[in-house]
């Protein structure tokens, strides 16, 4: 199965914040240009970057952009267990993601079946499902490399 990511990065910022319903602002254009740079994002990282371009932006400008973004359908804030929210413009695919437990590192995984649920639980006790999140925490490669002895077997953690 060869399904592209479907970013809505592609295009003109402006396009795109207009086209989701919004006003066009300084601090809205910046935080999504970083997003697009640099996906699973959280609030302080995207502030980092955005003073970069926009030095007169503040964190709480920053929120609210990214608030109004996640309300209009633009941006996913992903909460994996005990990290600050991350945002990401790759949004209803359903996707799932792949944490490092050692560097943070995070990564897209496609759904399964490609569209929301992706997974049903054995019983759902009458629930209309609508999507199913999926953090799976491992450690990537560059980290298993880079200590060997604390992951002798990594092959053990696979399917089989
Ligand atoms: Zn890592
Ligand atoms: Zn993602």
């Amino acid at each position: 199965m060869t399904t592209a990511p479907t970013h809505t990065s592609v295009g003109d910022p402006d396009a795109v914040i207009r086209a989701a319903g919004l006003r066009v602002t300084e601090p809205r254009r910046a935080v999504l240009i970083s997003l697009r740079d640099r996906p699973h994002a959280s609030a302080e990282d995207v502030f980092q970057t955005v003073v970069e371009s926009v030095p007169s932006t503040s964190l709480q400008s920053v929120y609210n952009a990214l608030s109004d973004f996640a309300d209009a359908g633009l941006v996913r804030r992903i909460e994996p267990a005990g990290r600050p929210g991350l945002f990401e413009l790759r949004v209803a695919d359903n996707h799932h993601h792949l944490i490092c437990t050692d560097c943070g590192d995070v990564r897209d995984v496609d759904c399964v079946v490609g569209a929301a649920p992706c997974l049903t639980p054995a019983d759902s006790q009458g629930f209309t499902l609508q999507t199913a999140e999926v953090t799976f925490w491992g450690v990537c490669p560059d980290c298993a490399a880079a200590s060997p002895a604390e992951n002798p077997a990594p092959a053990a953690f696979g399917r089989s």
